[in-house]
């Protein structure tokens, strides 16, 4: 070949192949003379079949090779060891025959390897998508299944957009859920080199009577691009004959006039810009000799289709599975099964029935040819180097058999797999998932209100819009995703290797820009939304199973408002606990109907209780055996009048209520119904158009309304929702009602305990001649941790203390109750050092096992003398008063620790005089953090010491507290004051 013309890289492979194959020729060729020399030793037949089958490989390759000597002499041997195995006399072996035989194929093979024999690379025409050759024995070259970095099914393809109008935007958007990148010609450059520059997939032009003929002139004139013309479509708000014919004359593909139907645009300029594109076709090679498959591999590569190899027989299933090939070459004569035995056992998997499954035979196969052919007539492909005729072979079988498929497993609108096939792909699926531990997703989705769209627009609308998402599924998916049409308006979706949470993202995005989607029927643009369940392999493993999660969560979807989806799973509980979706409606016999709508709450037979109020007979007699044939109890009235009666004996669960009666009309029975507050649900039906009505009804109280007319399935949802509505709402009542029974609970019990708490402090001060007592103890709770405790242990001995733990409320008062049980028994007429020594040996433990707090003061005065000795445990809030200088001090204790956590310094006592008119005021936190500071502290000195009497000095501090506002803690002042 002369350097001029550049080898493509076919041939370069196909060149590396044979210098390969040439190379392991003299092997072979040892092989078969080892073969020779072991049967002139051991004639067994099982040497034999070695012999034979190591020949026949060879004249298969080097007629597959193109070196026709070698197989024609490898062949002589087969021959002749075939005629041997088949009889069973005991004839001496040919050996010279075989001898001469195995020298002739020496002899071609030495002439190869001498350079005599010219081999010719047979150029074979390249296909669509030229592909990198790796073409080593026995490896693949397609990843089996795609990962999910996998680009979704489609690129995105640039449309020029040619405006002057500017008003386009919205149509970039719509077409970009497509896959279409709208950019707006720039009218300051010429057209031509704009579309050369772009290379657009599409041009997509404003026409209108006023557009000069230069830019439709440019267009015409520039519309080529690799050598053929860019399609080209016209929007327009003119649908005048004159226009329409200016758009043909300048070459428009397409015509539509404003406003558009995304939907529409897309399907043509999918149409024009060949956007379907087909997908390259697999072939799985099945054969024992690497040197085979290789090269069949690069031809078909080559020639653009997918190639795998399988090279041991009984590994086949496996492949077939995670390759899902078009068709499979398989060798007819292999060890281990023939290639007929195999393709009877892939033909066992109904998947497989339809797969055309092409031998690959050699000559001398001629009988098990005839047997295949007896088998049910599957194709051959002789083994010889002819590269196109491999191609063609493979190729028409191939599309034959898409062809065929395709109309077995797509559904016509949408192009995507019909029901049968999706559950296929599924089963297949979910097999191949748990082979490798790889999760997988499947989905629902649903269009909501899709009869609406039929019913307003037109089913020919309605048909678009199906067909608009499943483009758009396709846009968005991975090639890897599995798409079908699984009902009406419902489609299933299988993501392979794929997690729940990924799943719900990606569909997630897909619904967001469905509903963005403009549908444009006749008179008007619409969008139309659409909600989904999603349920993932890890928690179901079958297909029944992971289908009916799906759909369950579809059925959420739809029930918590649509334009949503429900992964399953997320939260059992609450899929568990859904009643089951509705089975298809029972005909009405005279057979009981088991219930379905069923109501938890007041009703005791649990069936759902409607009560139909129609003046209308035929009416109010249909709904009543549609509500029989969902298993609900029925009673049907005919005026408002009778509701009222009837309401008197029994409240329904649901009154279904027409608005125009005679007489009492709907929404006044309606109003009679909440006025008395009963239990039961309303939904208002009504025939006027207005949906002033339905407001009105709804602000009034109704639960919902239906208009009519309507089918049994709004009627039999509209009951349902109602239904659930309803429980929810008696549920929520009861656990009210129960909250409100344990809260009232709570109170009477703190009540009580405030009662016992006042009790205690309701100490009444022993009589002291000589000296005032007064004393203010409010908990900032109903009861609380402050206390105070005074006792006279010996006449003339008065014992005081006050404390606070530092816990509020209940466990305050707890612990303070305690706290005053162990000071009753503690403090003694000996000194207070003494006293609170036994105090915090009784107290530290259990204050330290609960981890609290406790201030003490304990203080005690001898009548005679006025002597006050005292000891305080962190307690802050102590002063004296004294009469003749009107001053007041704070008394030496403040240093102190409390009781608790460490064992409290209370060692040091102090003592203090309390001459005629000093008082001694002791208080707790709430005063103490509240006092003036110092300038304003003279003032109420001075204003203390102004009241005469120990109840008016308290009654002064109080009113201090007062002023602070609301207390939230304890607070206790005691007043002593000698007179
Ligand atoms: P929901 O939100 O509950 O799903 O309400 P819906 O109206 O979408 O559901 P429903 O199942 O009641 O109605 C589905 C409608 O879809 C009924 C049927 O006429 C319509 N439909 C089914 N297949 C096709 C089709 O191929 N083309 C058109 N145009 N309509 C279809
Ligand atoms: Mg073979
Ligand atoms: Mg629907
Ligand atoms: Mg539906």
């Amino acid at each position: 070949m002369s350097g001029l013309v550049p080898e493509n890289r076919f041939e370069t492979a196909l060149r590396a192949l044979r210098t390969g194959y040439l190379e392991r020729l003299p092997e072979k060729l040892a092989e078969i003379v080892l073969l020779r020399q072991r049967i002139a030793a051991d004639p067994g037949d099982d040497l034999l079949q070695m012999f034979q089958r190591a020949t026949h490989t060879l004249a298969g390759s080097g007629a597959t090779y193109g070196f026709a000597e070698i197989s024609v002499t490898s062949r002589r041997i087969e021959h002749l060891i075939m005629a041997l195995l088949s009889t069973d006399t005991d004839e001496p072996l040919p050996l010279a025959d075989i001898d001469t035989a195995i020298a002739a194929l020496r002899t071609a093979i030495e002439k190869i390897h001498h350079g005599d024999v010219g081999v010719a690379i047979i150029p074979v025409q390249s296909g669509d998508t030229p592909r990198d050759l790796h073409v080593a024995a026995g490896t693949t070259t397609v990843a089996l299944s795609a990962s999910l970095d996998d680009p979704p099914t489609a690129l995105v393809r640039p449309v020029m957009l040619i405006d002057p109008s500017l008003n386009g935007d919205d149509l970039a958007m719509q077409l970009s859920y497509f896959g279409y990148q709208i950019y707006r010609a720039d009218p300051a450059h010429a057209i031509g080199d704009q579309i050369r520059a772009h290379t657009p997939a599409a041009i997509i032009s404003v026409i209108s009577a006023a557009t000069s003929s230069d830019v439709t002139v440019a267009l015409t004139a520039n519309r080529t691009a690799g050598g053929g013309l860019i399609p080209l479509v016209f929007i327009s708000d003119d649908d005048t004959l004159t226009v329409r014919l200016n758009a043909v004359r300048a070459g428009g593909d397409a015509y539509f006039v404003r406003p558009l139907d995304a939907g529409q645009v897309v399907d043509t300029l999918d149409e024009l810009t060949g956007q379907r594109a087909v997908m390259p076709f697999r072939v799985l090679i099945v054969e024992d000799d690497p040197l085979v498959s290789s090269l069949y591999t690069a031809i078909l590569e080559n020639a653009g289709m997918h190639a795998h190899v399988v090279n041991d027989p009984l590994q086949v299933m496996g492949p077939l599975d995670d390759f899902q090939p078009d068709l499979a070459l398989v060798d007819l004569n292999m060890p281990g099964c023939t290639g007929i035995e195999l393709a009877s056992v892939i033909r066992q998997h109904t998947r497989y029935l339809s797969m055309p499954i092409v031998f690959l035979s050699g000559e001398t196969d001629r009988e098990l040819q005839l047997a295949a052919m007896l088998r049910g007539g599957d194709d051959f492909l002789e083994k010889k180097h002819d590269p196109h005729h491999v191609i063609a072979s493979v190729r028409s079988r191939a599309e034959r058999a898409r062809d065929l498929r395709a109309q077995m497993v797509r559904d016509g609108l949408t192009g995507l797999l019909n029901h049968t096939a999706i559950e296929n792909n599924l089963e297949r699926e979910l097999i191949r998932s748990q082979r490798t531990g790889s999760p997988l997703t499947m989905a629902l989705l649903d269009i909501d209100h899709f009869k609406k769209v039929n019913d307003s627009h037109g089913h020919p609308m309605g048909d678009r819009v199906l067909k608009s998402l499943a483009r758009l599924l396709q846009q968005r998916l991975r090639r890897s995703d599995i798409i079908g049409r699984y009902g009406g308006e419902e489609f299933a979706i299988i993501l392979p290797d794929t997690d729940a949470n990924t799943a719900y993202n990606v569909l997630d995005d897909v619904r967001m820009m469905f509903s963005q989607v403009r549908h444009q029927s006749e008179d008007s643009a619409f969008t139309v939304t659409l909600s989904g369940g999603l349920a993932s392999s890890y928690t179901h493993h079958d297909a029944a199973t992971i289908t009916s999660a799906a759909d369950v969560a579809l059925y959420m979807a739809k029930r918590t408002g649509r334009h949503r989806l429900v992964l399953a799973g997320i939260n059992d509980v609450a899929i568990t606990n859904l009643p089951p979706p509705p089975p298809p409606i029972p005909v009405i016999s005279d057979e009981p109907v088991a219930p379905r709508m069923i109501v938890r709450g007041n009703q005791a037979s649990g069936v759902a209780h409607v009560l139909v109020v129609d003046d209308d007979n035929d009416i109010s007699s249909l709904l009543a055996n549609w509500l029989l044939a969902a298993g609900c109890r029925v009673d049907v009235v005919s005026s408002g009048e009778e509701v009222v009666n009837l309401l008197e004996v029994e409240v329904p669960d649901v009154v279904f209520l027409d608005v125009l009666m005679p007489g009492i009309n709907g929404l006044q029975v309606l109003d009679l119904i909440r006025d008395a507050e009963y239990d039961t649900s309303v939904i208002i039906n009504t025939a006027f158009s207005s949906e002033l009505i339905a407001v009105d009804a709804l602000r009034r109280g109704a639960d919902d309304y239906l208009r009519k007319p309507f089918s049994q399935r709004d009627f039999e949802t509209t009951i349902e929702r109602t239904i659930s509505r309803l429980q929810l709402r008696r549920q929520n009542a009861a656990l009210r009602q129960q909250i409100d029974r344990q809260q009232s609970h709570l109170t009477t019990e703190l009540r009580r305990a405030a009662r016992v708490h006042a009790d205690l402090r309701a100490d009444v001060p022993p009589p002291m001649t000589g000296y005032q007592l007064a004393v203010h103890c409010t908990p900032g709770d109903l009861v609380g941790g402050d206390f105070y405790y005074w006792q006279q242990p010996v006449p003339g001995v008065l014992n005081i203390a006050l404390g606070n733990v530092a816990e509020r409320g209940m466990p305050g008062a707890m612990l303070m109750t305690m706290v005053r049980a162990v000071l009753r028994s503690t403090i003694r007429e000996t000194a207070p050092q003494v006293n609170m020594r036994y105090t915090a040996e009784a107290l530290t433990p259990e204050l330290q096992r609960t981890d609290d707090l406790l201030t003490l003061l304990h203080a005690q005065l001898t009548v005679d003398n006025g002597v006050l000795r005292y000891v305080s445990a962190g307690h802050q809030g102590a002063v004296v008063l004294r009469a003749a200088s009107a001053a007041m001090m704070a008394l030496d204790t403040l240093a102190d620790d409390a009781l608790g956590g460490v064992l409290p310094h209370t060692e040091t006592e102090y003592a203090l005089d309390l001459k005629t008119g000093d008082a001694l005021i002791l208080f707790s936190n709430a005063l103490y953090r509240h006092l003036p500071a110092r300038a304003a502290r003279d003032t109420l000195i001075a204003a203390i010491c102004a009241q005469p009497d120990a109840a008016d000095k308290l009654k002064l501090l109080q009113g201090i507290l007062e002023q602070i506002g609301p207390q939230h803690d304890d607070s206790t002042i005691l007043v002593i004051q000698r007179a």
